[in-house]
Parts: structure tokens; sequence; C-alpha cells
């Protein structure tokens, strides 16, 4: 039987008033994969200790199969938890190992069902050896078999990858997700790894600061952003984000002022578009994965793509794709939560939030890559007729060591065969279909967050 997991505004408060949880509410199918992300301290752990009943809820409810668990012991929960450092009995042999928590729960002959868990585990061939004896991808096989020998209602998993070498890890990964699919067993699933978040999840929950930021399908979290957090924790290479104002002279064509350079978007505007209107006059920081850009002239460009061009400042080549990093004179926003350690909690167990907008906290930390692409050189353009020029070109960096410092303010994907060299100046083209717009709060204003096409989420 597997569990329906229902936490309803949770929040955990450790000693010293330290808010590690703050009203989460998520409601997790039976059978369903869910996975805790977010970075290192933002509360993934607390959140699933509690749903073990290895710590106590402060404030809120949580419920299993819709009964109250507040005094359920977490022996009572029968639930199978399974952490980065495996515990195994080192004096026990693996098969006993297994069949430790049956013999524990007095199941009668537990031979079978540790034969059964160790065949579904293709570990069978260990069960008669000691943990010490096993590379460190075996002994978490052995972990896990622990965990599911019990046939429990629910995984609780944490982390239990992060000790194990990539490749093995891929292996693993793929293994966890077969189990929940044929064990049909509610899994949760803690980790800081997006990539493994992505690969694994029905449906990812995105925690920043004790906060549930999102929840959805990987996709929908990839393509549907709920704010800047978001956007940047998932996806690799990072989500470009730059800074940027938006200009909507009424009458007048809707403008994205880059610094530099600036897009014109198209007539007629796309409803998501036309809500870029209300942002008129107020600086946004614009979000452009890096295969929403591919490099083409100007006359090239599709119905919903806009010019731009960038100087090549370094190529990444990945064997079957490459990067390039580009300098559009842009001023690239940075999200400090992401940069480095976390803010530290203020008296009274409320995170410092000192500047008050996250768009004030990202201006702060925001870099000018090269001199002259600050907003203070950027000059007058507010004039609609100098926003409509045609792409101008970034101006060129002033030495090819500053330009290799600076490191480029766009990331662009593109085939493995392409042939540029740093200096090369390069014509862009932007799918407005993948552009977003994040307002002074962080929150996604385009694509307009009611905007759910073609998703499963
Ligand atoms: P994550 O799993 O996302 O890394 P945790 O849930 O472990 O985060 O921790 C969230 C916050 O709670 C952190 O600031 C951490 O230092 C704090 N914390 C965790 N456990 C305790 C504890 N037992 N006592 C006090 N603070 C704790």
């Amino acid at each position: 039987m597997s569990r329906a997991i229902s936490l309803d505004g949770v929040t955990k408060v450790y000693e010293r008033g330290i808010r590690a949880v703050d009203r989460f509410s998520l409601d997790i199918e039976p059978g369903e994969f869910v996975v805790l992300l977010g970075p290192s301290g933002c509360g993934k752990s607390t959140v699933l200790r509690m749903i073990a009943g290895l710590e106590s809820v402060t404030e809120g409810q949580l419920l299993l199969d819709g009964e109250d668990a507040a005094e359920l012991a977490p022996g009572q929960r029968g639930m199978a938890m399974v952490f980065q450092n495996f515990a195994l009995y080192p004096r026990m042999t693996n098969r006993d190992n297994i069949g430790f928590p049956l013999k524990l729960e007095a199941r009668g002959d537990v031979g079978p069902r540790v034969d059964a868990t160790a065949r579904l585990l293709g570990i069978e061939d260990l069960l008669d050896r000691y943990p010490a004896q096993l590379s460190g991808g075996e002994r978490q096989r052995v972990a896990i078999g622990r965990a599911i020998s019990r046939e429990p209602t629910a995984f609780l998993m944490d982390e239990p990858l992060s000790n194990i070498d990539a490749k093995l890890r891929n292996h693993l990964r793929a293994e966890v997700a077969r189990l929940n699919r044929e064990l049909a067993v509610t899994t949760v699933y803690v980790t800081h790894d997006q990539a493994e978040a992505m690969s694994l999840g029905d449906r990812i929950a995105v925690m920043r600061d004790g906060v549930l930021q999102q929840v959805g399908s990987p996709r929908e979290a990839y393509a549907l952003p709920k704010n800047i957090f978001v956007a940047a924790f998932i996806g690799t290479p990072r989500i470009n984000l730059l800074e940027a104002v938006v200009h909507a002279p009424l009458p007048g064509r809707v403008t994205i002022d880059l610094g530099r350079q600036s897009l014109t978007l198209p007539e007629p505007l796309s409803p998501d578009h036309q809500m870029l209107r209300i942002q008129q006059g107020r600086p946004v920081i614009v979000g452009l994965r890096s295969e929403a850009v591919r490099i083409a002239r100007p006359s090239l460009a599709r119905a919903r793509e806009c010019a731009m061009s960038g100087i090549v400042e370094h190529v990444e080549y990945l064997g079957h794709e490459a990067l390039l990093h580009l300098n559009t004179g842009s001023r690239a926003a940075l999200v400090p939560a992401l940069e480095g350690p976390r803010t530290d909690t203020a008296p009274g167990g409320h995170r410092k939030n000192k500047e008050g907008t996250v768009l004030g906290r990202l201006r702060d930390r925001a870099v000018a890559r090269l001199p002259g692409f600050g907003p203070e050189e950027r000059g007058d353009q507010g004039a609609v007729g100098v926003l409509e020029a045609p792409p101008v070109p970034a101006a060129p960096p002033q030495s090819a060591e500053r330009a290799a410092i600076a490191g480029g303010d766009l990331v662009v994907r593109t085939g493995p065969d392409v042939q540029v060299r740093p200096g090369t100046h390069v014509p862009l083209l932007i799918d407005l279909e993948h552009l977003y717009v994040f307002d002074q709060q962080g929150r996604r204003v385009c694509p307009a967050p009611a905007h759910q096409p073609g998703l499963d989420g």
C-alpha cells in the first residue's frame, strides 16, 4: 500500500528561532515521485525528516492518508529512509543487512523476501559478502535493498546518490526511477542537483530559504519558472539573466532595452508581450535560455524572432555541442542566493532581506562586465527612434585580456561544428517565445503567470 502525504502550512522552527521550513504546503499522491530541490540549507531534509517523524512539526499539519500524523511515531509510519551515508551493519553479511528490518518485525521466513529484493536490485551475487567488500555503489544498493525489503508505504530518500561517482550515479538514478515505477511506492527524494531532480521526479518542489517556490513537472519548472530563482536554479547552462528596461510608449512599439542593444518586439504583439506594457519604464530582468538564441543574420529572422549581435569571447566545446560565451554589452544580473552561501537568519528567526527586492539585491551584485556598458553610460535611449534602430553592435572590448576576464554576458548553445573564434562579431536571433521577463520582485511577468501552453504539469 502506498501513502498519500499531505503537508498543510507546515513550519519548522529549530532552537534559537531558526525557521528552517516556512508554511510549506504540498499534496503528494500515492505512488508519486516528488523531488525536493534547492540549495544546501534551504530546508529540504527538514521537510523529509518531518514526514518520517524524526522531527516534530512546529506549526501546520502533516497528514498521512488523510490522517493527522502528529501522534504517529516514526516506526508506526511504515516508511523507509535512505540517506547519503548508508549505514550498513559491518559485521553482518549483506543478506543479513537486507533481512534485518524484516527480522525485527518478526515477519517469519525472511529468505524469499531478501532473495526477491536482491533480484530486483541485481545484487544476488553479493548477498554473502560483507559491506566492506563492496564498492560504494554496491553498498548503496544494499542499503536501498534494506529499505525496500520491508515493503514500506513510502520511500524517503535524502541525497542517496551524492557519495557515488558520477558514472554510477547516472546508472543508479535510472534504477531508483525504475524501482518507484515497479513498486509504485510514494517516493520523496531530496537533492540539490537539478539534473537529478529533472530526470527523476514526476514533480519537482523547488525550495529556497525554507519557502516553497514552485511545484510542477520537470518540464513546467523548466519552461515556466514562476520566479527568477527557479529559472536560474534549473537548467544547464544556467539561464542568461540580463538587466533591462521596458519601453512601451503609447502609441509605439514595445522595446526591451538591454543597455547597448534593444529588442523591438514585432507587431502585432502576442497576448504575453502585450502584458509587458504594464512594465513601461521599469527596470526588469530578461531571462534567455541558451537555446533561445541562435546565430543567424537578421534577414533570416522568423516571425517571432528579434535580432541583436554579440562578440565571441570564448568557445566552450562540449563534444555534442558548443557553448558560445558572447559579449552583447548587456549587464548580467546575478542571483545572490545561487552565487554563494545563503544569508543568515536574523534574530527572531526571519531571514535578512535588507534590500527588499530581488532586483535591489541583483543590482547591488550586478557586474558591469566591461567599461562603457554600465547604465550610467548608456546615454539617453528613451527616444523611440534610437531604440528602433537596427541592432547596435556591442562596443569592442578594450583588450582581449579584459574580455577573457569578463567572460561574456550571454551563453548561446550551438552545434559542435561552429566555426567562430574569440573576437568574431556574430549576428543573433532571439526566439521571443522563449524570452522571460521578471519584475523587480523576481516574479515572472512574461510569459504571463497564467500561461500554460501544452504543458503536462
Ligand atoms: P537542506 O536539507 O536543504 O540542506 P536542512 O533542512 O538540513 O537543509 O536545514 C535547513 C536549515 O535548518 C539550515 O539553516 C540548518 O542549519 C538548520 N537546521 C537543520 N537541522 C537543525 C537542527 N537540528 N537544529 C538547528 N538548526 C537546524
